[in-house]
């Protein structure tokens, strides 16, 4: 089969690779149906972290299930299946509190953006939907496996509400997905920060009430402004920089709670947003598995679409070029079919 290999910054190449087997009796082998490139495959691609070798890269993924190991029950070959970018037992001490991430047995994958995938942990790790989705549906089933829970971890952990006035930093697919997680909890007043018109448009399109395109001081006035100088109930921060961890912490209302979702590329913490103002920060990988059940019944049902945030399709055998679109943000999320 063949899957993606990046070997160096800037060097992602679609190569022969060995097929994937069952190794241990929790495995499932599945034959990728889509897959995608994650914000945070750019790190490497961009030279910010590491490629000390060539690796096999990506975590987003649906798929149809070809084989199983034999201790499998909850997935069977045929099945259509969605899994998040870690995989997890859902049955140790912290999968039970609802901390998926943290799972003491899970792990990440051997690269998803291939034509097959190993899954480890298989019925701890994916959810078959209910009979195989209608083309339509791929996408937004895809997108359940990062990019909206997600955005609805960050939408939970900032404790959103029904009524609530909510600003989102952040407009790449996991700031658009918190938009509509938001919308969903009832947020009354959903302020998106965001500066690009396509992106504005998804926005709006997934509930956002307000747009601020401002940022640093300039987005948190403009936010005091819409709030009456009061701040939002629920901030959800989607980037990670310590420019938007600022700007999400002082657009906080004394008392609110952010929603901290974005991968952290910061070194403090300001203290006079926090402390002083009873402002908490909450948040690290969302445990996708504990939200996959309800979220994949709301696309099932099309009350939801996320998948409304790839901009961009190619064939699997371009993977290279949706790396490069995604870099230089031509596209905000890229889709890949085999
Ligand atoms: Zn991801
Ligand atoms: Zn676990």
């Amino acid at each position: 089969m063949r899957g993606a290999v990046i070997h160096a910054p800037g060097d992602v190449r679609f190569e022969e690779r060995p097929d994937p087997t069952i190794v241990k009796p929790t495995d499932a082998v599945i034959r990728t149906i889509a897959a995608c490139v994650c914000g945070s495959d750019l790190w490497r691609y961009r030279g910010v972290a590491e490629v000390p070798h060539p690796t096999p890269i990506g975590h987003e993924y649906v798929g149809v299930v070809e084989e199983i190991g034999s201790e499998v029950r909850s997935v069977h070959p045929g099945d259509f299946v969605v899994g998040g970018f870690l995989t997890s037992d859902n049955s140790c001490p912290h999968c039970q509190a609802g901390q998926h991430a943290n799972c003491q047995h899970g792990g990440g994958y051997d690269g998803c953006q291939a034509e097959r995938i190993r899954i480890p942990l298989a019925d701890g790790t994916l959810l078959a939907t209910p009979e195989q989705p209608d083309p339509d549906l791929i996408p937004s089933l895809l997108a359940l496996s990062d990019v909206m829970c997600t955005g609805w971890h960050a939408a939970v952990c900032a404790g959103v509400r029904p009524g609530s006035t909510v600003v989102v930093v952040g407009d790449g697919a996991v700031g658009l997905s918190g938009v509509l997680a938001a919308s969903h909890m009832g947020a009354a007043r959903l302020i998106a920060v965001s500066r690009h018109a396509d992106r504005q448009a998804i926005a709006r399109d997934f509930g956002a009430t307000d747009i601020v395109a401002e940022r640093g001081d300039a987005g948190v006035r403009h936010v005091m402004e819409l709030t009456d100088g009061i701040g939002a109930d629920a901030v959800l921060e989607c980037v990670g920089t310590e420019d938007s961890v600022s700007q999400a912490l002082a657009s906080a209302r004394p008392g609110a709670m952010v929603g901290w979702v974005g991968v952290p590329h910061i070194t403090e913490l300001p203290q006079n947003h926090m402390f002083w103002k009873n402002v908490g920060l909450r948040g690290g990988p969302a445990p996708v598995r504990a939200y996959l059940p309800e979220l994949l019944q709301l696309v099932w049902e099309r009350r939801i679409e996320p998948g409304k945030v790839f901009d961009l399709e190619l064939p699997l055998a371009q993977v290279a070029d949706a790396y490069a679109a995604m870099d230089e943000r031509r596209a905000t999320k890229v889709l890949l079919r085999p």
